[in-house]
């Protein structure tokens, strides 16, 4: 098959009602793939089960039809792929990569902290799982190894991966495979060649790489746009009281997303309509104008009071 030069994504997990944070990256990464010509593609990342509401993929879909998005190709699922996973850990396995661990939460509870505020795996079960206990987890076995990648908006990163990382988890106790597993197959399985998401997800892409760099997979550009904080920094979410954008009014929201990536629309395009919002949009999206910061407070609009 013809490989795409541009292939870009939009892969919201479904816990709930997109808000404004969700739809800046959904803006971001739909105008950067459009206006390089490009394909955009969305994926619903509900591999975390137990975090997803029911119908909240339905709602998410249909507000971004709403709200004037046009996706390539058939929204993929995460859980209809466990076979795709499986099969992937099953290489890993075979290459002496992961190692079964046992080790419980609360095991866990004293080990050093990585700068995201993660335990580091204190490598318990690394060579062999202590006698008389049982697998609970999979973990990748993580090398002394430096990643080094240029963000197109955040600039060069480097993390020592042992260091910052450590030994995480692919295949989970509960029995479901970890999100870093999952989305190094799928951006590889969907072709994506550029990833725009949140700088919320910056220091999981040295983990993501690594993974690629194992499993013989190409690596994408990464983008990472500001993440939308409330007044105590905090990223929006359910829990953070996001404000869900309204449906039925799109045009302020999505002009309040392009003025939160920088993109300066005129005044005017507040009383515009929607097909005229995304005219400008295109004509004029500009990623170098994203602002070079991990996180931007959201307007007021997209917090509840
Ligand atoms: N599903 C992730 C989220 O909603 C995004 C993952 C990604 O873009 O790689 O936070």
């Amino acid at each position: 098959p013809q490989i795409p030069s541009y292939c870009g994504r939009f892969a919201p997990s479904p816990t709930g009602p997109l808000h404004f944070g969700s739809l800046a990256a959904a803006l971001g990464s739909c105008l950067e793939a459009r206006a390089r010509g490009g394909l955009w593609r969305v994926r619903m990342e509900d591999v975390d089960l137990p975090r997803c509401r029911p119908g909240a993929d339905r709602q998410i879909l249909s507000t971004l039809e709403a709200f004037g998005f046009a996706w390539d190709g058939e929204v993929i699922y995460q859980t209809a792929r466990h076979e795709a996973y499986r099969a992937v850990l099953e290489r890993l396995k075979a290459g002496g990569r992961v190692f079964p661990c046992a080790c419980t939460r609360r095991e866990l509870a004293d080990s050093a902290l990585a700068p995201d505020g993660a335990h580091l795996y204190p490598g318990t079960c690394r060579n062999g799982l202590p006698p008389g206990r049982k697998a609970r987890a999979w973990r990748l076995a993580v090398p002394e190894v430096e990643v080094d990648f240029l963000d197109a908006i955040q600039g060069p990163q480097h993390q020592n991966l042992a260091r910052e990382a450590g030994d995480f988890v692919l295949l989970r106790a509960d029995g479901l495979f970890a999100y870093q597993l999952a989305v190094v197959v799928d951006d590889a399985e969907q072709g994506i060649t550029h990833v725009l998401r949140g700088a919320d997800l910056l220091d999981s892409t040295p983990r993501q790489i690594h993974l690629q760099h194992l499993l013989g997979y190409p690596t994408p550009a990464y983008a990472h746009l500001p993440v939308a904080v409330n007044e105590l920094g905090e990223k929006l979410s359910k829990q953070t009281q996001a404000a869900p954008v309204d449906p039925t009014q799109p045009v302020p929201a999505l002009v309040a997303a392009l003025n939160f990536l920088g993109q300066k629309p005129p005044t005017e395009l507040a009383r515009a309509d929607l097909r005229e919002v995304w005219q400008w949009a295109l004509a004029h999206w500009d990623l170098t104008r994203v602002p070079r910061q991990r996180s931007l407070p959201a307007p007021d609009s997209a917090i509840q009071v």
